[in-house]
C-alpha cells in the first residue's frame, strides 16, 4: 500500500462504539508553513492545530467552515486554523517576538482560551464555543473540550516532523451499555497508545490500522483529500480598498506606484496601481450599490 498524502481517513469498529480518523498532511502543511516565518515551537503548534482542525472537521455534518482559535496573553496572541467542508485548510499565528521563545502551548499562551467556530455555508446557525486551555498541548486542549462540552471520551495523538504532520483521533460513540462502552474505550485506547510517532507518520492507513487493531473488524471509509486553500481573492482585496475610500487610496499612490494589500493568512500579495484604483472606484460604486439591494 502506498502512503496516503494530504488525506483524512475515517474508520469505525464493528464491535466497539468508537469512531476514528487518521489525518496526514504533506504538501498542504508545507505550503502553509512556508507562508510566514515561524520559530520552531510556534511552527510545531501551528502544524498540530492544522492536523487537529482537519480531524475535527469530519465531525460537523453541515457544510461550512470550522475554525479553531487559540487566544492568550503569552507570546502567542492568536493561533487560527480553518478547514472548510471540502478540506481546504489555512492557518496563521500572531506572536510577540519580544517575549521569550515558549516551549509548550501553556508557555506560549499564558492564560488562554480555545474557540471553536462553525460557520455554515448557507442556512443554519453559526456555532461558537469557548473553553479555557488548561492542557499543555493542542491535543490535550481539544480532548478537554470534548469531555467538558459533549461528555465524549476523545483521544488525539498528533505528531509533526520537518515536512509532514499526522494525527489519529479516537472518539466514543453513544451506547446503551455503559460498562461495555467503557471497556471498549479502554481496549481501543490501550492499543492506540502503542503507536509510535514514526509509525503514525510513515505507515499507510491500512498497515497502521492492522498494526494496532489486527484482532478487530475495522471499517474504513473512502479517504478525502486535503489541500491548502485560502478564501482571499482579488475581489475581496478590491472591497478592502473600496472600504478605504478613493481619496485615501489616491493619497497612498502619491509616493508609490502601487498599493500592496497582503492577505494576513496566506501572505499572498495583491497589487493595485493608479489605473486599478481609478477603475475600482467607478465599478466600486456600482458594486456596493448592487450589494445593498439584495
Ligand atoms: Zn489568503
Amino acid at each position: 500500500m502506498h502512503l496516503e498524502h494530504d488525506t483524512v481517513q475515517n474508520f469505525i469498529f464493528d464491535n466497539h462504539p468508537v469512531r476514528g480518523e487518521i489525518v496526514r498532511l504533506d504538501e498542504s502543511f508545507q505550503t502553509i508553513l512556508s507562508q510566514h516565518y515561524y520559530p520552531p515551537v510556534i511552527r510545531q503548534l501551528l502544524a498540530e492545530a492544522l492536523v487537529a482542525v482537519s480531524l475535527l472537521n469530519g465531525m460537523s455534518k453541515q457544510r461550512g467552515k470550522l475554525t479553531l482559535q487559540f487566544q492568550g496573553n503569552g507570546p502567542l496572541t492568536l493561533l487560527s486554523v480553518r478547514c472548510t467542508h471540502d478540506y481546504h485548510l489555512r492557518g496563521v499565528v500572531q506572536w510577540n517576538d519580544e517575549m521569550a521563545t515558549p516551549d509548550s502551548l501553556a508557555d506560549a499562551l499564558g492564560q488562554g482560551v480555545l474557540l471553536f467556530t462553525h460557520e455554515p455555508d448557507e442556512k443554519g446557525q453559526r456555532y461558537q464555543s469557548v473553553v479555557e486551555v488548561t492542557g499543555h498541548s493542542v491535543a490535550k486542549a481539544i480532548e478537554d473540550y470534548y469531555v467538558q462540552s459533549e461528555q465524549l471520551g476523545t483521544r488525539i495523538i498528533l505528531t509533526v516532523n520537518e515536512k509532514h504532520a499526522a494525527g489519529l483521533m479516537l472518539q466514543q460513540l453513544p451506547s446503551e451499555d455503559a460498562e461495555a462502552k467503557a471497556e471498549s474505550w479502554n481496549h481501543v485506547l490501550t492499543l492506540a497508545e502503542t503507536l509510535t510517532p514514526d509509525e503514525l507518520l510513515e505507515l499507510d492507513n491500512h498497515t497502521l490500522l492492522h498494526r494496532l487493531y489486527n484482532q478487530e473488524i475495522v471499517r474504513v471509509f473512502t479517504p478525502h483529500a486535503i489541500q491548502f486553500g485560502c478564501s482571499c481573492s482579488v475581489y475581496r482585496m478590491e472591497n478592502a480598498l473600496i472600504g478605504l475610500g478613493k481619496e485615501e487610496a489616491l493619497e497612498i499612490l502619491l509616493d508609490r506606484d502601487s498599493i500592496e494589500v497582503t492577505c494576513e493568512f496566506c501572505n499572498h500579495h495583491y497589487d493595485f496601481d493608479r489605473v486599478d484604483v481609478e477603475r475600482l472606484f467607478t465599478v466600486g460604486g456600482l458594486r456596493s450599490d448592487s450589494n445593498t439591494k439584495h
